[in-house]
This record gives structure tokens, sequence and C-alpha cells, in this order.
């Protein structure tokens, strides 16, 4: 049976996810100023104010509403399921989706993409669901899943699979699948082969710190071999076997996210990783072999406080404060497409760049909102509770 791309225009949906209280947050004392009601309406209740804690008097609360809203118990799983199994499908049907984890630094966003080997989270539940929806269906002509990790930090994009130079973007044009395909052709790597290489490298270093020498010449030498192929082709995507190895590679590929000089063992809030899935295989009939080619785009994004808290200055100001483009530019995107307007400024930053195919035109966009249960968030969790409100009206 030879499957449709379907209908044509573009979808979003706008999901919670609560967190759990976190151990610091319970020793302070915080109190918890979120509930989940139902399945989608969340309740945030607002206290007197921060000082007033003798009185613990509530205020005011608002309700919200949206696609699902996760309580704390959620299972990575069941946010998968609901969130992002449907976009897996379509991305066999051809059609691209994205899926964005928006909200404060410490709400739960790298968790939900991530997660930890434990419990993996979209993105690697994403491919896992990918491999065995291609291996049900049996697809006889060739398929392969393609994958690459990208960073965005202060307008500069970088390969987290094969760190060096910043990456330029080049310009978008409308090309066929066959010429996208041979294109990306010369810059598939196997992933295997760099698993190998990084654990060879990982060896040779220790054998070098030990024996000095010899080792570090090895060393280099495959260095050398890897950048020329980024040079030559730019971003480089990984042929994926297996979710085991996709794993190992995304928490190496986390890994080598931008840091803050003060704290280097934290990722910088302001670091955007995306990853890209591209899956590409050939669907038959009697007559004809067609190339299906799908992308799916999975994005942690930069935590959103500072974005919020400099909204309402000029565009002039908000560069001079260093803050994040990126993510402002993708918030005016979706007020404009929320708007209707005609003229969408994907060109204001690199990631709305990126993910231009992804935001507007015939795609599937999921946004999940994250956001703590304490009080001592109370602003960050109504600003990204205001946020995904307005995202719904896409
Ligand atoms: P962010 O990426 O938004 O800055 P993290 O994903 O790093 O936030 O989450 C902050 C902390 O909370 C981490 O220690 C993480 O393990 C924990 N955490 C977040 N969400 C959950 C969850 N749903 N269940 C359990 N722990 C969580
Ligand atoms: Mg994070």
């Amino acid at each position: 049976e030879l499957e449709t791309t379907g209908d044509m225009g573009s979808q979003i949906m706008v999901f919670v996810r609560l967190r759990p209280m976190g151990k610091k947050e319970e020793e302070t004392g915080s109190r918890t100023c979120v509930r989940i009601v139902n399945k989608k309406d969340v309740y945030l209740t607002e206290f007197a104010s921060e000082t007033d804690y003798l009185r613990l008097k509530r205020v005011r609360g608002r309700h919200f509403c949206f696609d699902a809203s996760f309580p704390e118990s959620t299972s990575q799983q069941e946010v998968y399921s609901t969130t992002t199994a449907e976009l897996v499908e379509g991305v066999l049907r051809g059609r691209n989706g994205s899926v964005f984890c928006y909200g404060a630094t410490g709400a739960g966003k790298t968790y939900t993409m991530l997660g930890t080997i434990e419990n993996p989270g979209v993105m690697v539940l994403a491919i896992k669901d990918l491999f065995s929806k291609i291996r049900q269906r049996s697809f006889d002509g060739k398929h392969s899943v393609l994958l690459s990790y990208l960073e965005v930090y202060n307008e500069t994009v970088r390969d987290l699979l094969s760190p060096g130079r910043p990456l330029v973007l080049r310009e978008d044009k409308q090309t066929t699948v066959e010429e996208r395909m041979s294109s990306m052709e010369g810059q598939v790597a196997d992933l295997r082969n760099m698993i190998k290489k990084m654990l060879e490298v990982h060896n040779q270093t220790e054998a070098s710190v030990a024996r000095s020498g010899e080792g570090r010449s090895t060393n280099s030498e495959i260095r050398r071999e890897e950048e020329e192929g980024i040079m030559a082709a730019g971003l480089t995507q990984y042929r994926a076997y297996s979710t085991d190895e996709v794993m190992q590679l995304l928490l190496q590929g986390n890994r080598n996210r931008t840091t803050e000089p003060t704290r280097v063992n934290e990722t910088s809030s302001r670091s955007h990783a995306i990853l890209q899935v591209v899956a590409e295989y050939q669907v038959k009939d009697s007559v004809n072999v067609i190339t299906r080619l799908g992308k799916l785009s999975l994005i942690d994004l930069a935590g959103s406080e500072r974005a919020l808290a400099t909204d309402l200055r000029t565009q002039r100001s908000i560069e001079g404060a260093n803050i994040n483009r990126s993510l402002l530019a993708l918030s005016s995107c979706i007020n404009a497409l929320v708007e209707g307007k005609r003229h969408i400024p994907y060109r204001n930053s690199k990631l709305t760049q990126l993910l231009k195919d992804s935001l507007g035109g015939p795609c599937n966009t999921v946004m999940i909102a994250n956001i703590s249960p304490s009080n001592l968030s109370f602003n960050e969790t109504q600003n990204t509770l205001h946020w995904a409100d307005r995202a719904k009206e896409i």
C-alpha cells in the first residue's frame, strides 16, 4: 500500500509538563503553586506575596487549558506517546515535524528531551520508535535513519557530534528529493565508525598519559581526518543502526554543549540543542519506486527566563544586553504565525533559519512547556504558561 503525505496544512499542539519538586526546593520549604487538575488543565495559584509567608494567603488562581498536561508522575514513555509518536508516523509519510521543549532553566527541558540512561527522553524514544516502525513495515527497498545534533549558542551554530569550527548556514534552496539525497550522501558518516573512533581516541589518550609519545600522533591523525570531513561537507549526518548507540551519541553530544565559564559542569542556559532525524526510504507499489524523506527536529531550547525578562525592551537594547536572540526570534515567528502575518521573520536568528521548514508550511509542531511546581519559580511558570497559551493559537 502506497501511503500519501495527507493534508498539507500545518498543525501545532501545545503540552505542559510539570516536574516533581526537587530536593533543594523541598529543603527550603517551598510550596507548590501549580496543579494539574485533569488531563488538560493547569491551575496556577498566586500567593499574596513572597514575603507574606505568615498569612500564606492565596489571592488569585488561573486556569490554563492545553492539548494535554502532564503531572509530576508522568513517565517519559507517556510523554513521548502523547506528544511525539504521531509526528514519527508523519515523518514516515514524508511530513516534517518538530518538538520543542520550552521553559526556564531547571524546569525539566533536558530531562524531557534527552533524559537519562535509565529513563531516556523524547529524542531517544522517537528514534527507537522510528526503528521499530520501519522494521514493522519492512520496507523492502533501501532505508536509513540519519542523525545530526547541533547547538545554537550566541548565534553560532556548532556540530555537537563533531565539535570544531562554527558551521555556516547556507540558503535553503528548493531542491528535489534526488538533489537532497545526493548532496546528503557525501555527508553521511557511519555512526559505528564514529563510536569506534571516539573509543580509540579515548583509549589512546589514556595510553599516552601512561607512555606519552606515539599515542598522541595517532590521535591527531584521527582528528585531522574528521576535521577534513566536516570542512568539506559542513554538517555531518550520522547513519544510526540501534537505539543504544544513539543514547551514547547524544550523551556525548550533550557534553559538547557550551558551558558558562564560571560553571563548567553545567550546560549554559543560553544553549539550544537541536537533534535532526532524517528518515529516508523507498516505498514500492506495482509500478513505481518512490523515495520518501521525512525530517523530525527535536529541540531542547535555551532557558526562557532571560528572553522573557527583557521581552518589553527595544530591539537595540536587547542586542546590547546580549540576550538570546534565537529565542526571541522564535517568539516573534510564533507571534507572526498566530496573527496570520504573511511575512514570518525567520531570518532574524540562526535557530529560526534552521527550523524554517519545520515551523510554517505543511508540518507538525509540538511545544512542550516545562514548569517547576515551586512557588519560588512562580514568575517563570506564569510566563511559560502565558507563552504556551499564546502558541496554542497558531
Ligand atoms: P532544564 O534542562 O530545563 O534546565 P533539567 O532537565 O536539567 O532542566 O531538570 C532540572 C533537574 O530536575 C534535573 O536534575 C532533572 O533530572 C530533574 N527533573 C526534571 N524533570 C524531571 C522529571 N519529570 N522527573 C524527575 N526529575 C526531573
Ligand atoms: Mg537543560
